[in-house]
């Protein structure tokens, strides 16, 4: 495949630096990290020693400011290699984005050079066991008592929940207003009345945990509040604006690494006397994986773009290069199955574990649906 010619030299390097760490160090550890589900500190260690973990982070809280492009294309190469530490490297992004955009001066002060040198890692919790799509709808509830929020309610799905040094939860301070009357929070670990439930099991993504948080009168200070009360909500839909290209990002280092695999297997298995890569059967579908994998690095490269040129709203383009990329991943990576026949389907290859980490790209960061909603909203205007 040709050169990216419309990248700067700092997104080049960047890329190239994430490429060597991932393909040398974290490739050769991520059958082990699928295996085992062990957690992937060293990946991160790694990505922390050369910067990458502030790449979202401000220049005056030590980090890179390289902007989404950047960002995604480091995002992809991590994926490419290790899908569960991809999940864990875009986390520190969308935990640390609330504090980025919303956050006191106090607050970036304390948490983003940590998340910047990759000393803490973060989290964002908004989803509950009863409210996912449906995120307004959440029962996890805050009231104020003076300079206090006491909080009651449990949150689900948290990645990286039972690892971060920083937590933003989104919780309602009232009820019957909704959307309108979500609040954003910060939670550090050990705070009196919070704990970390259960690790889920899971399809792929094996070494990304995947936490329930418990809080039981918990009393977080005023000050740790993001934004205004009421403002939460604001908050997490402007995050996921961002955000929803690199997941695009990781689901393309997905789909990559399947077509790669698929095409060095193809032209070594032997079959009617000849390697499988002579049936145009295969071809054409090596071809129409090549061409989908491509055509998705494009639609989130212009998303992020969008986000680094301050447009006033890519709502539409997010959600087009989450949706896109994600999907092309599940397809790419079950057509990698496929060209493997019966090896495909073993853990002797990594291509099945391709497909089972698809898989999640399709569903978190709000589902596929709700992107198709998001999608049909920005097209139709309210109706
Ligand atoms: C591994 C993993 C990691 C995660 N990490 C995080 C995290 O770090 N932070 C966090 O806050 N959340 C996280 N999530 C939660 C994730 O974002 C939700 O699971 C997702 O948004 C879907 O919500 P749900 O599971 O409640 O499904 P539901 O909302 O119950 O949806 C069920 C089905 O109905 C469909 N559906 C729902 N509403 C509509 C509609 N209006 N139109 C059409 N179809 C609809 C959905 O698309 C889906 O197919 C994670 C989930 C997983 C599995």
């Amino acid at each position: 495949m040709n050169q990216l010619y419309y990248l700067t030299d700092e997104q080049r390097a960047i890329r190239d630096l994430a490429r060597e760490i991932a393909r040398e160090r974290i490739a050769p550890l991520a059958t082990h990290v699928d295996e085992t589900g062990e957690y992937p500190h060293e990946q991160l260690k790694l990505l922390a020693q050369q910067g990458l973990m502030g790449l979202h982070v401000p220049e005056a809280y030590g980090g890179a400011a390289a902007g989404s492009l950047a960002f995604c294309l480091a995002a992809e190469e991590v994926a490419w290699a290790c899908a569960a530490t991809a999940t864990i490297f875009l986390v520190q992004n969308l935990g640390g984005y609330p504090i980025v955009f919303a956050g006191t001066e106090a607050q970036k002060r304390r948490y983003l050079p940590r998340i910047a040198s990759g000393e803490i890692t973060a989290a964002f919790s908004l989803s509950e066991s009863g409210s996912g799509s449906d995120a307004a709808g959440m029962q996890c509830a805050a009231v104020r008592k003076g300079d206090r929020y006491v909080v009651n309610g449990s949150k689900m799905w948290v990645t990286n929940g039972s690892h971060a040094g920083v937590i933003t939860v989104f919780v309602t301070t009232n009820r019957s207003q909704r959307a309108k009357g979500i609040t954003a929070l910060l939670i550090e670990p050990g705070l009196k009345g919070f704990s970390v439930g259960k690790n889920e099991r899971k399809l792929g993504i094996h070494g990304s945990p995947t936490v329930a948080l418990h809080f039981t009168d918990c009393e977080v200070p005023v000050e740790n509040r993001v934004g205004e009360e009421g403002e939460g909500f604001k908050v997490a839909m402007r995050t996921l604006e961002h955000s929803r290209p690199t997941i695009g990002a990781q689901a393309v280092g997905i789909g990559q690494a399947a077509l790669d695999a698929a095409t060095a297997y193809a032209k070594e298995r032997r079959a009617f006397e000849q390697p499988i890569a002579a049936f145009q059967g295969i071809q054409f579908m090596l071809a129409d994986m090549a061409m989908a994998v491509h055509g998705s690095r494009l639609v989130v490269h212009h998303a992020a773009s969008l986000i680094d040129h301050g447009v006033p709203s890519a709502a539409m383009e997010s959600s087009i290069a989450k949706c896109m990329a994600s999907d092309t991943a599940m397809k790419v990576a079950t057509d990698a199955v496929q060209i493997l026949g019966g090896y495909g389907y073993t853990r002797e290859f990594p291509v099945e574990r391709y497909m089972r980490d698809a898989k999640i790209t399709q569903i978190y960061e709000g589902t596929n649906q709700i992107q198709r909603l998001v999608i049909a909203q920005q097209l139709l205007g309210k109706l």
